[in-house]
This record gives structure tokens, sequence and C-alpha cells, in this order.
């Protein structure tokens, strides 16, 4: 485990400029049982800019309502034209039921992303933990690692239909945990991966999952030892919550 180390990683903020872009679905496709991939078209896209693969931007349903509503994606992939977002395709709510209607042509609205978090320092190794909405971050993420970069991921997913191969040049090492989506609630199957694993020192850490779910495994790594200066951790989505999330889970 970590012990205190003095130049722990450091996270550089940057800020982009915050706008709406109207673009359109170019292609849908069931990327997994549980996944959608989304590609999204528009000139709007020409200066997009995301700095970090755990970024978000806005997905605006309805934007030209009276009642817009707004909800956080990852930018899975993008272009100066394009822009892919994988959707998790879950019971009840708004944007995963856009998602499995989208259909090409249609038109749909961005917003963001205000900003990205670049983690930057003498990291040896990456540990990516989280569910199915935090495959597009750890997917992308591993995807751009230089080359021999050490990572590792553990991820949540209903069953091995659900998991990705991904086109690295880093030395990656993957876990898939096996869980149906009506108990991505719970901990158990992370804390029982984690529980056999070993953190040599310098091991980045980021978490993103439900909630719940990412602050137990925070809490986990914490009672292990591993220093909060190693660790970042996010909740994408609250259980029993609409439109919610802890981003920047602390003490
Ligand atoms: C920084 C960030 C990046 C994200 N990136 C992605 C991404 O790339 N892809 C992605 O799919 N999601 C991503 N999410 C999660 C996504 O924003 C939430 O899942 C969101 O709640 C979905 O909106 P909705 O309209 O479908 O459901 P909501 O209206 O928000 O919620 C309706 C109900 O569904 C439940 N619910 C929400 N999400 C899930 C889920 N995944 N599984 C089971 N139940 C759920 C809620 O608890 C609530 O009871 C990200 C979240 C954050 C904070």
């Amino acid at each position: 485990m970590t012990d205190q180390i003095a130049d722990a990683p450091q996270i550089i903020r940057m800020r982009h400029e915050l706008r709406r872009r109207n673009l359109r679905v170019a292609a849908s496709e069931r990327l997994s049982p549980h996944m959608i991939r989304l590609t999204l078209q528009g000139a709007d896209m020409h200066d997009f800019n995301s700095g970090a693969p755990d970024d978000h931007m806005k997905l605006i349903l309805n934007a030209e309502s009276d009642s817009p509503q707004m909800r956080d994606y990852t930018p899975r992939r993008f272009s100066t034209s394009e822009l892919v977002v994988d959707v998790v395709d879950h019971p009840g709510g708004p944007a995963a039921d856009w998602a499995r209607a989208a259909a090409v042509g249609d038109a749909i609205t961005i917003g963001g992303p205000r900003g990205s978090q670049r983690i930057e320092g003498a990291i040896d190794q990456w540990l990516l933990i989280g569910d199915e909405t935090a495959l597009p971050a750890i997917g992308r993420w591993i995807e751009e690692m230089p080359a021999a970069t050490r990572v590792t991921s553990i991820v949540g997913v209903p069953d091995a239909a659900d998991e990705q191969s991904l086109d690295t040049a880093a030395d990656w090492t993957a876990h898939w945990l096996h869980r149906p989506l009506d108990q991505a609630t719970d901990p158990a199957p992370y804390l029982a991966a984690l529980g056999g694993m070993t953190l040599p020192p310098r091991t980045f850490v980021w978490i993103a999952a439900e909630a719940m779910v990412a602050r137990a495994i925070r809490t986990h790594l914490l009672d292990k030892g591993h220093d909060k200066q190693w660790i970042k951790a996010s909740g994408y989505w609250v259980a029993g919550q609409a439109d919610a999330s802890d981003k920047g889970i602390e003490d």
C-alpha cells in the first residue's frame, strides 16, 4: 500500500468555454446488451475540447422545450466533426430512454465540457475501478495511455457479453466482475476483487460507480492504508435519485 508520499499526484484543472452545441445522431449501435453507442455529428464540433478521459458534458434532452433535462455523459471519442457517447441501457430515466429510441437524424444538444481535470505526477501504475457508467471513461483512458503504461481495470458489468475489448498500447490487465444491473448498488464484488490485490506504492486509483459503491471502495482502500491523495472517487449516479451524482467524494 502507498505510504505517505511527499510528491503526491496533482490534479491540473483546465477550463473550457461553456457553450451549447447542436448535433444530430449519425449512428446508433448496440455495443453490448447494456450499452448503446451513439455517434453524434455537427459543424458545432469544430472547436469541441475534452482534455481528460473523465470529462463529462451534458446531454440536453428536449432542449427547445420549457422543461429541458440534462444528464452527464463522457465524451468517449471525439473529432472536429463527431462525438461518440456510450449510454448505459438502464430502466427508467430520460437519458437512457432517449438513447434507446435515438434514430439517425434525430437532433440533440450538448453542453460542455466546462473543464477537464488531468492527473499528473510520478505515477507508476493506475488502477481504474468502476461500473458500466464509468466504462466510457475507463475505456477512453486506457486507449489514450502511452505505450507500456501499467494499468489495471476492475469493471462491473451484467455479464461477459458487456465486456469490452480496447485497442491500447498500454500494459493493461482487465478484471471483469459480473452481476445483474439491479445489483449495481452492491460494493461486495469490488471489495472481494480488491481483497486479493496488493497495491504497490505510487498506484493511482480512480473510482467511479453508483455513489455508495464508490464511497465503499474508497473507504476500503483508505482502511487498507492507501493514501487519499492517490485516490480520486466519484459517484456517477445515485440509486433511487434522478439527475444525481457525487463528483469528488471526500471524507
Ligand atoms: C462525470 C460523469 C460521467 C458519466 N458518464 C456516463 C457515460 O458515459 N455513460 C453513461 O451511461 N452514464 C454516465 N454517467 C452516469 C449518468 O449521468 C447517470 O446514469 C444518469 O443518471 C442517467 O440519466 P437517466 O436520465 O438515464 O436517469 P435518471 O433520470 O438520472 O435516473 C432515473 C433512475 O435511474 C437510476 N439510474 C441512473 N443511472 C443508472 C444506472 N446506470 N444503472 C441503474 N440505475 C440507474 C437512478 O438512480 C434513478 O432512480 C456519468 C455520470 C457522471 C457524473
